[in-house]
């Protein structure tokens, strides 16, 4: 954790922009806007700064509704709630619009089995040609319009299936978002957290092997002091990359917290979970890191991490427990390490138990 001096001076640079954009910019100084530019400055949400970038070059200014949008799409407290309702509101109205689509296709199909009734009778009673004529080419009318009448079903039937996709799509995108961490874009804790508790069910059920590897920097808090904490929040980007990097599909990469990454790995035997930990690390250590503004060499970044693997009766507090255990078994004896429940230096190592 950070400490309190060290929260100041962090918060005070962002806050420092925030202020400063809002001056140059001449904009009301209202909570909104000073949240909005502190986004900003933080960088936490590079479309948010993307799309005030690209304002800015196309007006120079950013208008009230320019911010007022802006807020609602990346910083309303009820933003995905709103989000929701909206896709909620559309699907009962798309609802609405086919089943009174179905209800007037009904009654047609009623009115053209009435009809084709009562020409049958009329073509029973018919003795001339000229009389079944008629009623021969009243019946083909009558077809024609029921096609017609067919045909516009199906095209607003497609139109909303269209509509309905799009709508599933938003909500997908929504509930992705809710999951997401936006600075890293890998899992946030929620997801970890459900993620973690549904595969140890699964492990338990099936009688599969399931290992947990729990990774923090090293000294980053030195990191952050030489180069700044947005730079620091790069290096936390470039390392959730090589995370990603080396996990497969059916693994879960979260941001635990601050510079904390967990990782889940289903099906996944200790010692394969400890060659996963060492690809990770290797892949960190190997980058050579540079400030992209200014060209500046920043020198090299460690992780240290810690792996543990699923034993009977574990909860998910037991198994985090371990993991972090064994994290700080690597920081303790050197750091830029990986270490596991088996190695004697970690304190309780169990060998006996995981073969
Ligand atoms: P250690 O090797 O023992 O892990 O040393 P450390 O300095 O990394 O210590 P610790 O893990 O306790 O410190 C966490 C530091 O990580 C504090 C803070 O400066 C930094 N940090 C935490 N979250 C963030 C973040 O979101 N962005 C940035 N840039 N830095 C963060
Ligand atoms: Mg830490
Ligand atoms: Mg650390």
């Amino acid at each position: 954790m950070a400490g309190h001096a060290d929260e100041h001076e962090r918060t005070m640079a962002f806050a420092d922009i925030a202020l400063g954009q809002i001056k140059a910019l001449r904009q009301a100084a209202t909570p909104r806007n000073y949240e909005i530019w502190y986004a900003y400055a933080t960088g936490y949400h590079p479309s948010l700064n993307h799309q005030i970038n690209e304002l800015l070059q196309q007006n120079g200014a950013l208008s009230d509704a320019d911010l007022e949008r802006i807020y609602n799409d990346y910083l309303s407290p009820t933003r995905l709630t709103d989000r929701i309702d909206t896709v909620g509101n559309q699907v009962m109205g798309e609802i609405e619009q086919v089943m009174a689509m179905i209800d007037a296709a009904a009654g047609s199909a009623n009115s053209y089995t009435e009809s084709l009734v009562d020409m049958s009778e009329k073509i029973g009673n018919s003795k001339d040609r000229e009389g079944l004529r008629a009623i021969v080419e009243s019946l083909v009318q009558t077809a024609k319009e029921m096609e017609v009448s067919n045909q516009k079903l199906e095209e607003r039937l497609n139109a909303s299936k269209q509509e309905i996709n799009e709508l599933q799509e938003n909500l997908e995108a929504v509930r992705t978002e809710s999951l997401t961490d936006p600075l890293t874009q890998l899992a946030n804790r929620k997801f970890f957290d459900t993620s973690l508790d549904r595969a140890i069910v699964d492990a338990h059920t099936k009688n599969e092997p399931l290992s947990l590897m729990m990774t923090d920097i090293d000294h980053f808090k030195t990191f952050n002091d030489n180069f700044g904490h947005l730079t620091g929040d790069q290096v936390l980007r470039l390392v959730a990359m090589s995370v990603k990097q080396n996990v497969k599909g059916q693994d879960t990469a979260a941001r635990y917290g601050g510079e904390e990454f967990a990782i889940i790995l289903p099906n996944t035997v200790l010692r394969s979970a400890i060659t996963v930990a060492d690809h990770i690390r290797r892949a960190v250590m190997t980058k050579e890191l540079m400030k992209r503004s200014t060209g500046e060499h920043l020198g090299r970044v460690t992780i240290s991490i810690g792996v543990a693997t699923l034993r009977k009766g574990d909860t998910i507090q037991s198994l985090i427990e371990r993991t972090d255990n064994c994290l700080y078994s690597a920081k303790r004896h050197g750091r830029n390490r990986v270490m596991c429940e088996t190695d004697p230096e970690v304190a309780g190592a169990v060998s006996a138990q995981v073969a």
